[in-house]
């Protein structure tokens, strides 16, 4: 069963309950709108830990387009539909004033190194500073032993792990790979926003990942993307950006040769809503 709570007080209570009997605690944290890529953290999470505590809140601060933050889909009964089955123990969705009581502290200023100067950072100023907030926030309440994020948001991770490091948060995260659907778009709750036509052919983008880590040893990284940016430009898709970083730094590479970790990211935009992917082309150690 499903213990739903929106209140701060009660969960820390509950938290030290799960504490005092030596319960591993796994927190998947989400905007809600679930989908499979969710869910799929969600069963990762029970089955490393003992419980799985999962959050809903569209947090207004990582939101630099403010029209954006109203068209996010809110959905708590389908979501708590889709999570019947997946193990989740608690699902806390607070209010914003939960998350930000108004006591006029903003939290920690997390110096992010410039990881958030790049790709989505360069297109959603300000958007990670508010998603570092809201994730030392959460980590703060539910003070889990595991944290489970999604390869999807490529950066956010990154950034995410860069707090953790910096901060000494004493949880460890986890990253979880991409769920696509049949075409090989990557699961977005955005997705529903695209006409079925559009939903169907954006499975272009994630070929045209697939196709660059195919030849990454045989053209150059501008050529790559070159080659990449004019596959995705036709109508009704836009690219954005399409870069090849270090997978560390995030720094945009000159050349494949020049690091052993590389992932390519890419925005795209189609009928107004932005879809994001990325491929790790090598993976370091
Ligand atoms: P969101 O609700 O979009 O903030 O996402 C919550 C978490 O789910 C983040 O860690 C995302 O990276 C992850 N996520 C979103 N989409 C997918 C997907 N298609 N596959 C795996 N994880 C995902």
């Amino acid at each position: 069963m499903i213990t739903f709570i929106e209140k701060v007080e009660e969960l820390t209570e509950i938290i030290k309950q799960y504490k005092i009997n030596n319960k591993t605690i796994g927190f998947v944290p989400t905007m809600g709108a679930l989908h499979q890529g969710h869910v799929s953290l969600v069963k990762r999470s029970k089955q490393e830990n003992k419980i799985c505590i999962v959050s809903i809140f569209v947090n207004p601060t990582q939101f630099n387009d403010k029209k954006d933050l109203k068209k996010y889909v809110r959905d708590i009964d389908g979501d708590l539909n889709k999570l019947a089955s997946s193990g989740v123990d608690i699902v806390f969705a607070p209010s914003v004033s939960e998350i930000y009581p108004d006591t006029g502290d903003a939290g920690p200023v997390i110096n992010l190194c410039g990881l958030d100067t790049y790709m989505e950072g360069a297109f959603r100023p300000g958007h990670f500073k508010g998603v570092a907030q809201v994730v030392k926030r959460l980590l703060d309440i539910v003070t889990p032993d595991k944290l489970y994020m999604g390869q999807k948001d490529f950066q956010q991770f990154t950034i995410i792990n860069h707090m953790i490091k910096t901060l000494h948060i004493q949880t460890e995260l986890v990253v979880c790979p991409i769920i696509r659907e049949p075409n090989g778009l990557a699961m977005s709750s955005r997705n529903e926003r695209l006409t079925p036509a559009t939903r169907e052919k954006a499975g272009i983008i994630y070929k045209c990942l697939q196709s660059i880590k195919k030849n990454q040893n045989k053209k150059s990284i501008s050529d790559l993307c070159n080659f990449g940016i004019k596959k995705l430009n036709v109508y009704p898709f836009q690219t954005e950006y399409l870069i090849i970083s270090d997978g560390n730094t995030l720094k945009p590479l000159n050349n494949i040769e020049d690091t052993d970790y590389a992932v390519a990211c890419v925005a795209v935009f189609a009928e107004g809503v932005r879809l994001i992917d990325n491929i790790i082309l090598k993976q370091g150690h």
